[in-house]
């Protein structure tokens, strides 16, 4: 069995603001995305990693990411497509991975996921079809609808869903081909399994695996590292 990482990162990530892209950003002295590649690339059990960017962006990611910071665990800069569930499906067809590889779906902005929780996620994945990470909710969460509050939900059930996310090859795949040929679009990969009807795995997240996706988070990430509370190594 071997483990394969897809990172889609084909958004335009315009909610960052400015010209730059939010995966572009740096964060030490690189950019977020190559820290998040570096420290998935350190991982012995990964065996290969594919990343998804937009179309026009393939030939920049390839010289200015991947052979600049000598990312050699990256298999493919694929173009992704105009959704998130496109871009997934089209790095699932062009990644090689075989029916019993364990394929891990990581959000390109996380660059503090847990490094320790890897090995147990991809264990639980290979068991179970599909895990992911999340923590407690913090917050009361409200539904609300045109203005005004609906209902408040029981925030005792509630958790937020991180990256990575992990599969059994052959159930993402199917999962995918489902959701593609009814035209189900779900917000993450867990989704498409849960609508399939298949079990998913909660396995703990931390508080710190943070998505840089605002100018807020960027600064959050670099005070976290600022005051040693999280690494990139
Ligand atoms: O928009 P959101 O933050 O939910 O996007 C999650 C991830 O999916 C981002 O890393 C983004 O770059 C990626 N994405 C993609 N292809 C798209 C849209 C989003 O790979 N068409």
């Amino acid at each position: 069995m071997n483990v394969h990482v897809l990172v889609p990162a084909a958004g335009s990530g315009s909610r960052i603001g400015g010209d730059t892209k939010k995966q572009y950003l740096e964060l030490g002295d690189r950019p977020v995305l190559v820290q998040t590649l570096s420290r998935l690339a350190a991982i012995t059990q990964i065996k290969a990693i594919h990343l998804i960017v937009p179309e026009a962006d393939v030939a920049f990611c390839r010289s200015e990411l991947v052979d600049r910071y000598r990312l050699e665990k990256v298999g493919g800069v694929i173009a992704g497509g105009d959704e998130r569930q496109d871009s997934v499906r089209k790095g699932l067809e062009a990644c090689g991975a075989t029916s019993q590889d364990v394929i891990l779906i990581h959000d390109g902005v996380r660059p503090f996921f847990p490094k320790d929780q890897i090995g147990p996620l991809v264990q639980l994945a290979a068991i179970e079809g599909a895990a992911l990470l999340a923590i407690p909710a913090q917050d009361t969460i409200k539904e609300v609808f045109d203005g005004r509050v609906r209902s408040t939900l029981d925030r005792s059930l509630l958790w937020q869903i991180q990256t990575p996310q992990a599969f059994r090859c052959d159930r993402l795949r199917e999962a995918h081909r489902r959701a593609h040929a009814s035209g189900y679009l779900g917000t993450d990969d867990a989704s498409l399994i849960e609508w399939c009807g298949w079990p998913v795995a909660v396995l703990s997240g931390h508080p710190h695996n943070i998505k840089i996706t605002t100018p807020a988070d960027l600064a959050l990430a670099r005070a976290l590292l600022a005051a040693g509370e999280v690494s990139l190594t």
